[in-house]
């Protein structure tokens, strides 16, 4: 692939940025023991607030690194916004974390006048990952396309227009309706997501992939997730595959995506984040970095 400036590579820092999501949602297809330990979370209140994400942005703007944020969409709404998540609320959501539907307008943080504020960046994409992180699987075309739409709308109202997504639970490919979620995407105005991987046995997780550009499937625009994140503690280990993963990416001329989620650091802080900006920059002379819709205009089509 050809990037700008004559790097060599590309590379698209990816979080999935989902507040107090992190700690109420389950898949219906989640394990009891993962179930169990949401739950605790819950029960212990763990920071899941917009500090993290805040402590995030502060970084990769020092190290002037660009990002794109996959949002759960009422995050966006301000303060004074929560009508429309009411309004949302009331049609009839089956996944089941939301069993609670009364309290969730008072749990759910309004991220909105942060990322207005802060994240009005060239840095930063402001993404689509649900408006209540939804089970796509679950939920019938219509609270899906609700979802995305309610989405566009909440992140328009302070000034960003998503183009691009990431499904909850990696929910993209249903093994029986494989192009369902790409269909109703295109209904809505997305023209590009994250592709996890098909999840026909739900619970294997994709640590390593194949380092592509963009690709088409089912008809829409795709990229992969080259390495997922999991844990924020410091790992000399991880460190070295995803530096591994950056020379491959240099080596053989492709795009390397990193994903994560911000709550992934809540706990053990941002070292670990900062460990991997900091190889990140050591590249910096081969790498083209960009956001995920930045790329695809740039090499993507
Ligand atoms: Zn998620």
């Amino acid at each position: 692939m050809r990037f700008p400036g004559n790097k060599k590579a590309g590379l698209i820092i990816m979080v999935d940025a989902e507040g107090e999501f992190g700690r109420i949602p389950f898949s219906p297809r989640d394990k009891f023991s993962k179930r169990v330990k949401m739950l605790l979370s819950a029960i212990l209140g763990m920071d899941y607030s917009i500090k993290t994400l805040n402590e995030m942005v502060v970084l990769l703007k020092k190290y002037n690194i660009p990002a794109t944020f996959f949002f759960v969409g009422s995050l966006f709404l301000k303060k004074g916004d929560k009508k429309i998540l009411t309004g949302y609320l009331n049609q009839d959501i089956k996944t089941r974390y939301l069993w609670n539907k009364r309290r969730l307008p008072k749990i759910i943080p309004s991220f909105g006048g942060f990322i207005q504020n802060e994240m009005n960046s060239r840095l930063f994409e402001v993404s689509i990952h649900n408006f209540l992180h939804e089970s796509n699987f679950s939920e019938p075309d219509s609270i899906i396309s609700n979802s995305i739409r309610f989405s566009r709308i909440a992140a328009k109202r302070i000034g960003f227009d998503p183009k691009t997504y990431a499904a909850p639970w990696f929910e993209l490919e249903e093994p029986k309706r494989p192009d369902r979620i790409y269909n109703i995407l295109k209904n809505n105005g997305i023209i590009l997501t994250r592709f996890d991987g098909t999840r026909e046995k739900y619970g294997t997780v994709i640590t390593q992939r194949t380092k592509k550009g963009f690709f088409k499937r089912r008809g829409f625009n795709c990229i992969h997730s080259s390495y997922f994140i999991k844990t924020g503690i410091r790992n000399r280990k991880e460190l070295e595959i995803i530096e591994n993963g950056i020379k491959d990416a240099i080596k053989t001329g492709t795009i390397y995506t990193l994903s994560t989620h911000e709550t992934t650091f809540m706990r053990h802080g941002l070292n670990h984040f900062e460990d991997i900006l900091k190889i990140i920059k050591k590249y910096q002379k081969d790498l083209y970095m960009n956001t995920l819709y930045g790329m695809f205009l740039k090499v993507g089509k």
